[in-house]
């Protein structure tokens, strides 16, 4: 019985530690390393998702910008333009209980099978159906 099997290994480079039995890298240059890992992954995250609801809005904008207030597409259609459902920024619900999912100003609701309004936000969250 040596102990060998209670050595920690450096959480960055694997070798093993020397000194403080709480450490969990060999040095400041592993430990940096390695934050600086996590951190790139974490900024690749949030990038990525940040440019997904950024497509997602910018194909909801081209969509709408006809004289149209409101247009109807399939999900296919959206799927085609590269449109990520799992990506919105907020969603509500309507008065008569359908919600209106929001890629930021630019959203869709749901109406049928496979088929979605999409919306446009103007002064309000809810969609100025009143005045056509
Ligand atoms: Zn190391």
């Amino acid at each position: 019985m040596n102990g060998d099997s209670n050595k920690r290994t450096c959480k960055w480079c694997n070798e093993p530690i020397k000194g403080r039995i709480d450490k969990s890298f060999c040095d400041d240059s592993c430990r940096n390393a390695f934050n600086n890992q996590r951190n790139i992954g974490e900024y690749n995250i949030v990038r990525n998702i940040n440019h997904a609801l950024i497509r997602n809005r910018r194909i909801l904008v081209d969509l709408l910008s006809d004289a149209h207030p409101f247009v109807k597409v399939s999900r296919e259609q959206l799927l085609l333009l590269g449109f990520q459902f799992k990506y919105c920024t907020h969603y509500f619900s309507t008065p008569n209980g359908s919600i209106c999912y929001f890629c930021y100003d630019y959203g869709y609701q749901p109406i049928e099978h496979d088929w979605f309004l999409l919306i446009r936000k103007k002064n309000s969250f809810l969609p100025d159906t009143d005045n056509p």
